[in-house]
């Protein structure tokens, strides 16, 4: 079976680990959490890096340090994972989904401003499967309505924005750093903040809210979600490699488009964009299955892994799952893309030979 990801590990990674286990510095206490800080906040090009547990309590902890509390509203993005507007329900906020853009697929910037009331405090461009948002817009709307945003870089480490890395314009933006993304940790997240007071809040936020000054006095409520040495030692060692990953995956991606070029101009299938704008680091190399095509999506999955290729369906719409119905606006753009969209194996190990062998396979489904 050809997975979707797969982590991609040489002796580096083994080697930090044995110095950790070695050196007995096995929890958040140990050299490699705040090399992987500092290396990390530098690569994107933030000033300080706050390294959590997974990036679910990264982005828990940056509307915590932004104070999101009871009442507040929170711009997401309609079509994303579910991590994203559950930290926001944490905090007794309410997500406010947006719908996606039809060409892009992240958030449509132009549809945030009629969301927006008097309690909405913050908004959360999510580049969505590694395509980053169209910023200027959503930064321009937060200056003007005075909203905090938080760039959910999860998806898309190194993708880049009118020439810039993104994860670096936000008040606070935050990277996961699970298995299946593009440097792992095995389960990993971080913070990334130029403003001096969000970071030191941070840190304290994350241990438990205690005061740097007097050990077991705890000014405020806190979590432990701090990271452990043993997972920032495999940061260190993945970070190293992270240009060659991306470099992969556009290389992958550039084999899917051109195998896929004929599906495409028939109008079988529509392609990952990536906008003239934008520097897509093609998390997943994804496609939306047209209703051209005779198969449909779940059926198209189900066929793949019979010829021994694993695939992932589209996250669903948030505004459909039970938590989050409430939200009864027309989300047309999300809801569609949902049901057509299918994640392609994008490992950086995968060779062109087994991209030809998926495409051919997918050709042989689509066409019969
Ligand atoms: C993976 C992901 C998260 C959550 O990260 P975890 O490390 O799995 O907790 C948050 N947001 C998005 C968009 C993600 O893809």
């Amino acid at each position: 079976m050809i997975p979707v990801a797969e982590p991609v590990f040489d002796d580096d990674e083994l080697k930090n680990l044995v110095e950790a286990i070695k050196t007995g510095w096995i929890s958040s206490k140990g050299k490699f959490v705040k090399e992987f800080e500092v290396n990390f906040a530098k690569y994107i090009g933030a000033k300080y890096g706050v390294a959590t547990m997974n990036g679910t309590a990264a982005l828990h902890l940056a509307l915590r340090a932004l104070d999101i509390k009871t009442g507040d509203e929170i711009i997401v993005p309609d079509l994303c994972f579910i991590a994203t507007a559950n930290t926001v329900t944490y905090c007794n906020a309410k997500p406010i989904p947006v719908d996606s853009h039809p060409e892009y697929w992240c958030l449509d910037p132009y549809k945030i401003e009629e969301r927006i009331t008097t309690k909405t405090k913050a908004i959360i461009p999510v580049h969505l499967y590694g395509h980053p948002c169209d910023m200027d817009i959503i930064m321009e709307l937060a200056e003007r309505y005075n909203l905090f945003v938080i760039e959910d870089a999860a998806e898309a480490h190194g993708a880049k924005y009118k020439g810039n890395i993104v994860g670096a314009l936000g008040d606070i933006n935050c990277f996961s750093f699970f298995a299946n993304k593009i440097i792992t940790t095995g389960e990993g997240g971080m913070c990334l903040t130029d403003s001096v007071e969000l970071y030191e809040k941070m840190k304290i936020l994350r241990d438990h809210g205690m005061n740097p000054q007097k050990r077991y006095w705890h000014d405020f409520l806190g979590f432990n979600y701090r990271m452990t040495n043993l997972q920032a030692a495999v940061g260190v060692a993945q970070l190293k490699k992270i240009d060659k990953f991306i470099e992969k995956k556009r290389l992958i991606a550039k084999w899917y488009k051109e195998g896929f070029q004929e599906l495409e101009e028939q109008g079988y299938i529509t392609l990952h964009p990536e906008l003239s704008w934008a520097m897509n680091i093609f998390w997943m190399y994804s496609i939306l299955i047209n209703d051209k095509a005779k198969i449909r999506r779940d059926h198209f999955i189900e066929k793949l892994k019979g010829k021994g290729i694993d695939s992932r369906p589209f996250f669903y719409p948030i505004h459909v799952l039970p938590m989050y119905e409430f939200n009864t606006n027309k989300l047309k753009n999300a809801e569609d893309i949902s049901s057509r969209g299918v994640n392609l194996p994008t490992s950086p190990i995968l060779e062109k030979n087994q991209i030809d062998f998926i495409v051919k396979t997918i050709k042989e489904l689509i066409n019969t």
